[in-house]
Parts: C-alpha cells; structure tokens; sequence
C-alpha cells in the first residue's frame, strides 16, 4: 500500500465516492465527490494530538466496537494518507455545539471545520472496480444467538481480539469479561450516587431504608412521593449491588479464552440465504486458531463445518499443521444451536454426523465464519456505472473474460467479482489492470495510425 501511495503514476483520492460516469471505453468522464475531512491532507501530519484531546468518544468501527475513538480520528493506523477526519455526526463543534479543541491543539493548523466536499472531474479510458465485500449479518440465523450471547462473535471480530494493535492488545479476553471489567467504574459511581440518596432519605424520616422498605412494600399503600421515590431508590441499590458483585467476580476469574468453537458456513452453503461456498472462511478459521495457540500454548480449537475446504497449494498441509501442532479438531457438523451458560460459556450443540450423535459441548468463545456477501453500496454503484449485476448482487463477469463487467472499459476484480483470497484478488487485479492498459494502448496505437 505505501508503493501505491508513493507511486508518480497513481493519484489516490482517498475518501472518495464516484458519483457519475459517462462517456464510453477510451474516454470515460467520471464526477468523483472528495468528501470534507475538515482536516487538511496537506498539512496533518498524524500526530494524534487532537485525538487525545478530543471529549467526544464513540465506539470504534474499525475495532468492531469493542474500543472506542474520539470524534476526530484515524480510521487505523497505516492508514494511508496519513491523515486525521473529523466525524461530523459526532464532533460537537460540527454538531453546532462549543467545542473547537482538535484546532486549538493542532500545531500544523490543519484543523478547517469549514472545509467542503470537492467535485473532481476525471477523464479516463478505463475503469477497475474493487470495491471488495460485506460480510453475512448472523443474526439472520436467530439459533446462533449472534449479539444475544456476548461470548458468540465473527471471525472479523477476532482478527480485530488478536490483533497486537487491536483494543484487547492480542490477548483474547472474553467480550462478556471485559464489557464486565467496562462497567464495573460507571456501576460504582451509581452506587455511591443511590447511596448518597439513600442517606438523605434516611436522615429525614429517621430510619434505616432496609427496614423501611420492607414496611412500605408490606403494609398499606402508601403514595407520599417522597417515600416512593425512596422505595424505588432503594430497588435500584440492590439491583446495581448485584450487578456489581457479579461484575467483580467475573472480573477477578477474567483469563484468556482457551477453548474456541468455529462454525463454518455461517450464511453460505445455505439455501436460505447464499447457496455459494465463500471460499476463504475454512482457512482463515484454520489461521486464527493457530494464531490463538501460538498466542496462548493451552488453547484448543474444534472447527464444526459440513467439510474443510482447504483448496489451494499447501492449504491441506496447514490444515493438517493445525492439527498436529496448534491442537485443532476438525469435526463433521451443522451446528443446530447455540446456548448459553450462566457463568457466560457458550455451549454448541451439533449433529456429529460420523458418529451419529447430537452432542453439546461448552466453549470459552464461539467465532462464525460470516459469508462473504456484495458490499452494500454495490447496486448503486452498478446503476452509477452502467454494469450488470448476478443473481447473488456482485458484479457480473462471464466464465471467458472474469475481470470484464457487461459495459466495455469497465473492469472488475476480487470480492467485488466473487468471493476469494487475498492471493486470488491481486492475482485478478493484475489482470483487470493488463485489460486496462490495453484499451488504453489500443487507443494510442488508433491515434498513431
Ligand atoms: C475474518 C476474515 C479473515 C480473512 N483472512 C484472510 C487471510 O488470512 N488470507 C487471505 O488470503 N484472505 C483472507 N480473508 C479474505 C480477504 O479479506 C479478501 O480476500 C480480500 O479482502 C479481498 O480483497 P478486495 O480488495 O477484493 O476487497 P476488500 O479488502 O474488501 O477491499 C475493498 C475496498 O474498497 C473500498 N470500497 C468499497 N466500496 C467503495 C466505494 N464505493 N468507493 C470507494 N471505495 C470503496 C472498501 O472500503 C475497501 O477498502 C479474510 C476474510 C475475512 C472475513
Ligand atoms: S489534525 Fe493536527 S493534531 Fe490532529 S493529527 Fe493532524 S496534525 Fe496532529
Ligand atoms: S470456505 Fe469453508 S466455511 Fe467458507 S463457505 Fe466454503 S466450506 Fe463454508
């Protein structure tokens, strides 16, 4: 990526959206909206002072949620351009509240909250789209229990847990462990706060709120506002209080996870919604689990999926090294359900189909491997473009020219075309690029004769 940043013969306009295209192969005009940072590029140089300084914080989309960012930001840290953005749904100055902090602490005057989107006009033979993909929204499959267990995540969400840059520093914490460890401070400072309007109470009827309480709720109705709020206060003591406790408990066992469960074929291979394998999710199932082991030796993985497809050189052999070296087991199975434990454990129950047995095993952590699905913004785009779509929604190629979109000059490569790997999307972006190039020489050779 630094390469392309530092190319003569690539421009990148990051933050960006093409809005119009017309015009026909060899000459396209394109209209591309450079959307306001309200920071200027040229003179940020990505201190991160202002977003230090910055009072708002609001969870980080990058870190899947599980950190939070300041209204001025860096989508992440090699990021290129090198740049800060200020988010204008969330920055209050912008919001039109006092703030202006980031441009007080700027040394390099980069902040501008005046600044305005540019419409850029482009002329251009050819076009490459590699707008990429989404992954499957799990809770579509309700038995997975996705964002109802906390123990229950996507394997995005764990590329971000173990990751050394990521918000747990690559230790892989359980979300319900360190959501816990979140609020336990803001539980105490409501506990002192209900404590505080306890005493109140007490001081001014003269009695204990224990025995009060257990007077108001068992004698006769009593509607002195006073005392209801003081009945309701004292309810809201012990709910916190219990809270609280369970809290700090699990707080006080908080370890690492060890035992991870993967399903595979969350959203893919599924009638209901993508009949298609996604291809990449069996080996990057096999990776993270290696990776966890390699993070903490005691960690064991089972991989429940209909079949392993380890398709690719040396793919059978990592899967393989999985197993005998970073203690995965690769078991045959549809995951029907997951339920939950009180002490928060997920617990998987399946069809082992080679033994013919339904089982249910608890884990520490559950990881689905989402689908790869067309990004969200593909059908605009393909309207902006001019391109046909599949029947699945990514844009349209034929078996004979995959990186050629239905509109001549427009071609596509990687997960914007179909689901694949990394090695496969740059080997199709080469490709997309070589059609390219040759409508552009073909144009030259046309003026030239
Ligand atoms: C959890 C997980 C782990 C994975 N691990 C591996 C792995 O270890 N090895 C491997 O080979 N593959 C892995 N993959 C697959 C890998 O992510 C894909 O193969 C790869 O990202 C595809 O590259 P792409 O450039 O096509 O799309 P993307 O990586 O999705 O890039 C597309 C880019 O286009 C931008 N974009 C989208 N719409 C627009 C628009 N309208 N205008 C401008 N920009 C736009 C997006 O913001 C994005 O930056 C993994 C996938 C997942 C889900
Ligand atoms: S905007 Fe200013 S303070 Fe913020 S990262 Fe850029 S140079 Fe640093
Ligand atoms: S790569 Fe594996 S997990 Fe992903 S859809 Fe195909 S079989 Fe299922």
């Amino acid at each position: 990526m630094l390469d392309v940043g530092r190319h003569p013969n690539i421009e990148l306009m990051a933050y960006s959206e093409v809005e119009e295209v017309s015009g026909d192969i060899g000459r396209f005009s394109v209209k591309v909206r450079k959307k306001a940072r309200f920071v200027d590029e040229d003179k940020c140089t990505g201190c991160g002072a202002c977003a230090e300084k910055c009072p708002t914080q609001v969870p980080d989309a990058f870190n899947e949620g599980f950190a939070k960012r300041s209204a001025i930001y860096s989508w992440f840290a090699q990021g290129i351009p090198s740049t800060h953005t200020i988010d204008p749904e969330h920055c209050r100055q912008l919001q039109g509240k006092k703030c202006g902090v980031c441009k007080k602490v700027c040394q390099a005057d980069a902040v501008d909250y005046e600044q305005k989107d540019k419409v850029v006009d482009l002329e251009v033979g050819a076009i490459v789209v590699a707008t990429g993909y989404d992954v499957f929204d799990p809770s579509l499959i309700p038995e997975y229990r996705y964002q109802e267990i906390d123990n229950v995540i996507t394997a995005i969400e764990l590329e971000r847990l173990l990751s050394a840059s990521g918000p747990t520093g690559g230790h892989l914490y359980r979300p319900s462990d360190f959501k816990a460890k979140e609020a336990v401070p803001q539980l105490e400072k409501s506990l002192k706060k209900l404590t505080k309007t306890l005493e109140r109470f007490e001081k001014k009827f003269q009695k204990d709120s224990a025995q009060f309480y257990e007077s108001f709720t068992s004698g006769k109705k009593d509607d002195d506002p006073d005392k209801v709020k003081w009945a309701e206060t004292y309810e809201q003591k012990k709910e916190v209080s219990e809270k609280l406790s369970q809290y700090k408990a699990m707080v006080e066992k908080m370890d690492v996870a060890k035992r991870l469960a993967f399903i595979q074929c969350v959203g893919s291979r599924d009638i209901r919604f993508y009949p298609f394998c996604s291809g990449y999710c069996c080996m990057h199932s096999i990776k993270e689990a290696i990776i966890a082991n390699e993070h903490e030796p005691e960690t064991t993985s089972v991989i429940f999926g209909m079949d392993i497809r380890a398709v690719g050189k040396g793919f059978e052999e990592y899967k393989i090294r999985g197993a005998d070296h970073s203690s995965i087991s690769y078991v045959r199975a549809r995951v029907a359900e997951i339920n939950e434990l009180p002490d928060k454990s997920p617990v998987v129950v399946y069809e082992d189909t080679l033994e013919r047995r339904v089982k249910e095993d608890p884990f520490d952590l559950v990881i689905l491997a989402t689908a790869c699905v067309p990004n969200k913004g593909t059908q605009e785009l393909a309207q902006i473009l001019g391109v046909e779509l599949d029947r699945f929604g990514f844009f349209k190629t034929s078996q004979a020219n995959p990186v050629d979109t239905t509109r001549p000059g427009i071609f596509v490569c990687g997960c914007a075309e179909n689901p694949m790997d990394i090695p496969e999307s740059v080997a199709q972006a080469s490709a997309a690029a070589a059609r390219a190039a040759q409508v552009m020489v073909e144009k030259e050779m046309k003026k030239a004769s």
